[in-house]
């Protein structure tokens, strides 16, 4: 038997979400964020569907690369600019435009000789505490930016919000205020808006927003929905039920034995684990649907395989499908009940989960 695992990706879900964030950032161009695979849901395919889109963002060379051996030609940004002096001719060659976040990339920059001269984005760290020039630095890096003969264009200035899952967190109107000081004269246009903050801060979204995880229909908001927020899930994961088995009361499921029949049951296995990306965290009482009902995982994930308690579908039956995520259930909510968030899930799913673009 194949693996019946797999993940569909639907075009019409990408395609609307690009356009409910035209829609919310209508004086933006948009830089969708396709790092990590597209979030796992596939790095060609979403890019094609995402065409639509005026330039892209990934996290390195090598992601960015993968993006031009699939066709795109548009604009493509790598968040982490290059890894070492060798990756300055390589971005420039592919024509991927490289943020700057570090003292040592100017000085690599000043010293390199690429042959065909970059297109940069100047990184500020306005509080998220992780890359980027400290605010009192941004404008001596916009100045050697602008004197580099390796670096070419204006110098486009960017930041990145810490807390924009939180519409009521103060800290990001902190940023952007430290981002309007620090960049007050700069000449260049700017971006600093992800998902969260493009939608609860549209303040934020100056000449470029960058939006990740909406563009999948998830929310970057621990309170809101996906729908609430007009967003439809892309990515469905679903499976098959390959057994159903009569258990008694005190019968135990799974490794280690932890969850126990409490009366004469039905538990369904369905053919996916932690080796296809589903969290081995989720606990018992994680939903599922089977047959279009909810059902509770019991006992642990195991690497192939998960078990079900079937009391609420009991005609439930060997090949059923099983739906892990999507629309009719919010990955959001499996994030939730395994202690994680969407982002990581999706982008888990596995090399061996076939991947299907439908609609
Ligand atoms: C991942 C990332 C984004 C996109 O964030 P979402 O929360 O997925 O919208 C934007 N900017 C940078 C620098 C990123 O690393």
């Amino acid at each position: 038997m194949g693996r019946t695992t797999r993940a569909l990706i639907s075009r019409s879900a990408l395609a609307h979400n690009l356009a409910r964030v035209r829609e919310a950032a209508p004086g933006a161009r948009v830089m969708a964020v396709v790092k990590a695979d597209g979030y796992g849901h596939g790095l060609g395919e979403v890019a094609a569907v995402l065409a639509g889109a005026d330039a892209f963002a990934v996290s390195c060379l090598a992601e960015a690369l993968a993006l031009r051996a699939a066709g795109v030609r548009a604009p493509v940004v790598a968040l982490q600019g290059f890894g070492n002096s060798a990756e300055i001719a390589a971005l420039a060659e592919a024509r991927v435009e490289a943020v700057v976040h570090a003292a040592w990339q100017l000085e690599a920059l000043a010293q390199a000789d690429p042959g065909r001269p970059l297109r940069v984005w100047l990184k500020i760290d306005t509080g998220m505490g992780r890359l980027g020039f400290p605010p009192a630095d941004a404008p001596a890096a916009w100045r050697a930016l602008r004197a580099c003969p390796a670096v070419t264009g204006e110098i486009r200035l960017m930041t990145h919000m810490a807390n924009a899952d939180d519409p009521d967190d103060g800290a990001t109107a902190a940023q952007l205020a430290r981002f309007r000081a620090a960049t007050e004269g700069l000449a260049g246009e700017r971006s600093l808006a992800n998902s969260g903050a493009l939608l609860a801060f549209p303040e934020s979204q100056a000449e470029w927003v960058r939006p990740g995880i909406m563009l999948y229909g998830i929310s970057p908001f621990g309170t809101r929905s996906a729908g609430s927020l007009g967003l439809r899930p892309a990515m469905r994961l679903e499976t098959r039920l390959i057994a159903v088995n009569r258990r008694g009361a005190g019968d135990r499921v799974g490794y280690g034995g932890e969850w126990v029949c409490p009366e004469p049951m039905a538990v369904g296995v369905a053919a996916v684990g932690y080796g296809d990306g589903y969290p081995r965290h989720a606990p018992a009482g994680t939903p599922v649907r089977v047959a279009g009902r909810e059902v509770p995982l019991i006992g642990r994930v195991s690497m192939d395989l998960i078990t079900l308690d079937l009391r609420a579908a009991p005609q439930a039956a060997p090949g059923d499908p099983v739906l892990l995520w999507g629309e009719d259930l919010a990955v959001e909510r499996i994030a939730a009940a395994a202690g994680t968030i969407a982002y990581e899930l999706v982008c888990a799913v596995a090399g061996r989960v076939e991947r299907l673009t439908v609609d």
